[in-house]
């Protein structure tokens, strides 16, 4: 019986048939991308290359200048920006803060670290039973959202319009509790210190109301 003569081409193991294929499919789209690319515009001025490089530099030359002369000129922020916090104060002088770590548990980077402590009467710091003994703001974690001035219940966390917090080192970076606290303005007195404007809490909590604050 004479042999036949195969009538196809020779079969191809899977492999290589997958190889082949994928190859032709690169080509067909290799050769769609080129056929789709737009044709290059057409150079419309008549100066050489250079000339029309160099005519950008010039037109720069003669526009208002934009650089801030910073340091030299403070720059104005908003009136909303948010900077660095500050701890505020009652008009007596306590502080505002109860040590309660809302804006510490708020923040979304970790940056706050807080440590209530418990007032007495000899030794008394913030209207409330407890006061914040030790409050920290790590400005090398700080993203500067105010998700913790939103979460602070008594208002004692907020933010400047400070935005000076450059450092050559990791340690300064971290604010304490004296670095962020209000100055005492005239009339306060630093505390501890018995409740100046009313027997308890509530009276500091009345009096900031009446005054268009939200406690
Ligand atoms: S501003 Fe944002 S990131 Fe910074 S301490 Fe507050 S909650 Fe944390
Ligand atoms: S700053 Fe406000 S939220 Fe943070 S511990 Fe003090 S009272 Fe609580």
């Amino acid at each position: 019986m004479p042999d036949r003569a195969p009538d196809r081409a020779p079969a191809t193991s899977g492999g290589e048939k997958g190889l082949a294929q994928a190859s032709r499919g690169g080509e067909v789209e290799r050769s769609a991308g080129r056929s789709a690319a737009p044709a290059p515009a057409g150079r419309r001025s008549l100066l050489p290359a250079p000339g029309q490089g160099f005519g950008v530099t010039f037109a720069q030359i003669f526009r208002k200048v934009t650089t801030e002369e910073y340091p030299e000129v403070p720059k104005v922020t908003k009136p909303r920006y948010h900077g660095r916090h500050v701890l505020n104060r009652h008009p007596d002088g306590l502080e505002k803060c109860v040590g309660c770590e809302l804006c510490a548990w708020a923040c979304p980077a970790d940056a706050i670290y807080v440590e209530g402590g418990d007032n007495t009467e000899d030794a008394r710091f913030s209207p409330g039973e407890r006061y914040g003994r030790v409050y920290q703001i790590n400005y090398l974690r700080c993203i500067f959202c105010g998700l913790c001035i939103e979460a602070c219940p008594t208002r004692s966390l907020t933010m400047s319009n400070d935005f000076e917090l450059a450092d050559d080192n990791r340690r300064d970076l971290i604010y304490t509790k004296e670095q962020l606290m209000a100055p005492l303005l005239p009339g306060m007195e630093s505390p501890p210190h018995p409740m100046r404007l009313g027997e308890d809490e509530k009276d500091y909590y009345l009096a900031a109301t009446q005054r268009g604050e939200t406690p």
